[in-house]
């Protein structure tokens, strides 16, 4: 990081603290000025926004702009862009290389990939303000605001070694910003490694053990594993602070984990399209930074919903980036707004996400000893493969995972299924799962019975599966 980049994190940094402290009249000031500035610069600047905020006047209040979808974006991306040096074909060409995993496209902004909970791949470019804020509200929100003396202790004491288990192999927005931050995080909170969670069981507990991290971040599922873990005595770990973001947190999973871990744990919420924009406070609340971001949950006509109801989709609008803005766009989570305030005092709204609900698969080994295959890891396997649109995968049997794809227009849909089969080939046989068939699913892909939302991993094992 540069030490104008540095400068830039401390000023955010200032300002965060100053809002949060300020009450609500110091957010909304905040974000009304900012939401004024976004649509001003995207007005000037992107072709896209220019051309679908023509008929409206100077003056418009968020709710009368139309909101925007994955899939108008990346169908538009080289006219949605305010700098015309940032394209399609550039940043897959970036994004195509994995030793420029945390390096910076065209020397000054990040790119991050994602599915989300839509499952369809998408590409964001961050600029440098917004990684420096991003890192600000982490600084601020997600690590000062949970200093207690003796947490800063237990932190201090094991050298605040940060432990990020992590999907690899890939521009994911957790392992990119960790290797931004393993780079930039000011002293003494600048010793950050990623983990990955694409390694066998054993592997990953052995690294952690020898790493005796402070700080233990991962999604819900890899930190469940984790503590079944510790809870056997094979990892012996003693974090101070144990976060989690990704994925809806069970809450027998979490007693899980505060059983082995010690409690509370910290949630984050955040995307590709806007990195860790809400924090979890010390009294279990979900905050997210008003300041610096606007969630609107809707219905499926995008019309708002009440607080204390369950959205359908939630509407976000990134206030930070400038590159590619994001005014009212389609995140697909169901967001709740709580209504009332927060016991911790807290100035920022206070929300509920339903969060990814992939499961964990466990694949029986030839001698018949079962395996834990986390689905982040599963999805990072399949979704890498080039020409992948969207997917499916279910554990239909103890040996059987059965993938159903669909493939990006150009892409040639017997090439994808070979390069899918040959990385999950790879995938099991690292995990000593040589004998799991890996079939295809020819029927369409089909959102979760009970939510209606998308899912991109689970296990079907109930009836007539083959024994
Ligand atoms: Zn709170």
């Amino acid at each position: 990081m540069t030490a104008i980049n540095r400068l830039k994190l401390l000023g955010y940094a200032a300002d965060a603290w100053r809002a949060s402290h300020g009450g609500p009249a110091a957010v909304a000031a905040r974000q009304r000025a900012r939401l004024a500035e976004l649509v001003r610069f995207a007005r000037g600047r992107s072709p896209l926004y220019r051309e679908r905020y023509r008929h409206l006047p100077a003056e418009i209040d968020l709710r009368a702009l139309p909101p925007v979808t994955k899939r108008e974006l990346m169908a538009d991306f080289d006219r949605w862009g305010t700098d015309p040096a940032v394209t399609r074909a550039g940043v897959e060409a970036f994004l195509a290389d994995e030793r420029l995993v945390g390096r910076q496209y065209l020397g000054r902004y990040v790119a991050w990939t994602s599915s989300g909970i839509s499952g369809e791949r998408g590409v964001f470019v961050q600029d440098a303000d917004a990684v420096a804020l991003y890192g600000a509200l982490t600084l601020v929100r997600g690590l000062v605001a949970w200093m207690t003396p003796r947490r800063l202790w237990g932190m201090l004491r094991l050298g605040d070694r940060v432990a990020n288990v992590v999907a690899t192999g890939g521009h994911y927005v957790s392992a990119s910003m960790m290797e931004v931050a393993r780079r930039n995080r000011p002293w003494p909170f600048d010793r950050v490694r990623v983990f990955s969670a694409m390694r066998p069981l054993p592997a990953l507990v052995q690294e952690l053990n020898e790493f005796q991290p402070a700080e233990l971040i991962g999604y819900p599922t890899a930190l469940t594993l984790l503590a079944g873990e510790q809870l056997a005595g094979r990892l012996a770990i003693r974090p101070a602070l144990v976060g989690y973001g990704g994925e809806w947190l069970a809450p027998a999973a979490r007693r899980r984990i505060i059983a082995a871990f010690g409690g509370p744990v910290r949630e984050n919420y955040g995307a590709s399209e806007c990195a860790r924009f809400a924090w979890g406070c010390l009294r279990g609340g979900l905050h997210v930074s008003a300041d610096w971001a606007i969630l609107e949950p809707v219905d499926e006509a995008y019309r708002p919903v009440p607080a204390g109801e369950a959205s359908y989709t939630v509407l976000l609008t990134n206030l930070a980036n400038r590159v590619q803005p994001l005014i009212r766009y389609d995140l697909g989570d169901s967001v709740t707004l709580l209504p009332g305030g927060c016991a911790c005092g807290s100035p920022l709204p206070r929300v509920r996400v339903e969060g990814r609900r992939d499961e964990i698969v466990y694949l029986e080994t030839p001698s018949g000893e079962v395996v834990p295959l986390l689905p982040l890891a599963l999805a990072s396997v399949v979704e890498e493969a080039a020409g992948v649109q969207r997917y499916q995968v279910v554990q239909t049997g103890p040996r059987t995972l059965r993938v159903r794809l669909e493939t990006t227009a150009e892409a040639d849909g017997e090439q994808v299924w070979a390069a899918v089969t040959h990385r999950l080939g790879e995938y099991l046989d690292a995990h000593g799962l040589p004998m799991v068939r890996v079939e295809r699913g020819a029927e369409a892909l089909a959102r979760h019975p009970l939510s209606g939302k998308f899912r991109q991993v689970w296990a079907e094992l109930g009836g007539g599966s083959p024994a």
